[in-house]
């Protein structure tokens, strides 16, 4: 499938890895928003938010973030999630993810 974060996940193109387990990647994104600002990233490939009924991968993603963040040591501060879906929430690359900011204050702005 032509996919970049399924080639990611797969390790056809490269990535700058943080955390991977057996589902997920966590990598750093390539136009980062914020000084701190990652991928969570299952490695089964679902278009959006809307195309995944796993239950158990959409709430193992979120552990998966949690446990991100208190790797990099952001816990405490503070750090935000973002799942943009399709065309009006943003989405861009058509492989569900979830997004990790942090490493300032972030914008008020939600949309
Ligand atoms: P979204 O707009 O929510 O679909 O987010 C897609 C994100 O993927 C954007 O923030 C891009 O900067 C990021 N991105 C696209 N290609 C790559 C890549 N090859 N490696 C890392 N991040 C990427
Ligand atoms: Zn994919």
């Amino acid at each position: 499938m032509d996919c970049v974060f399924c080639k990611i996940a797969g390790k056809k193109i490269p990535a700058d890895f943080i955390h991977e387990t057996e589902r997920f990647i966590a990598i750093k994104d390539l136009f980062p928003q914020s000084p701190t600002h990652l991928l969570v990233i299952p490695k089964a490939h679902y278009s959006s938010l809307m195309e995944c009924d796993d239950e158990t991968l959409l709430r193992d993603m979120m552990i998966t973030a949690k446990d991100v963040a208190k790797k990099i040591g952001v816990g405490e501060r503070g750090f935000r999630l973002v799942i943009n879906t399709n065309k009006e929430g943003g989405q861009t690359v058509f492989h569900l993810h979830m997004h990790l900011m942090a490493g300032r204050t972030l914008s008020g702005d939600m949309g």
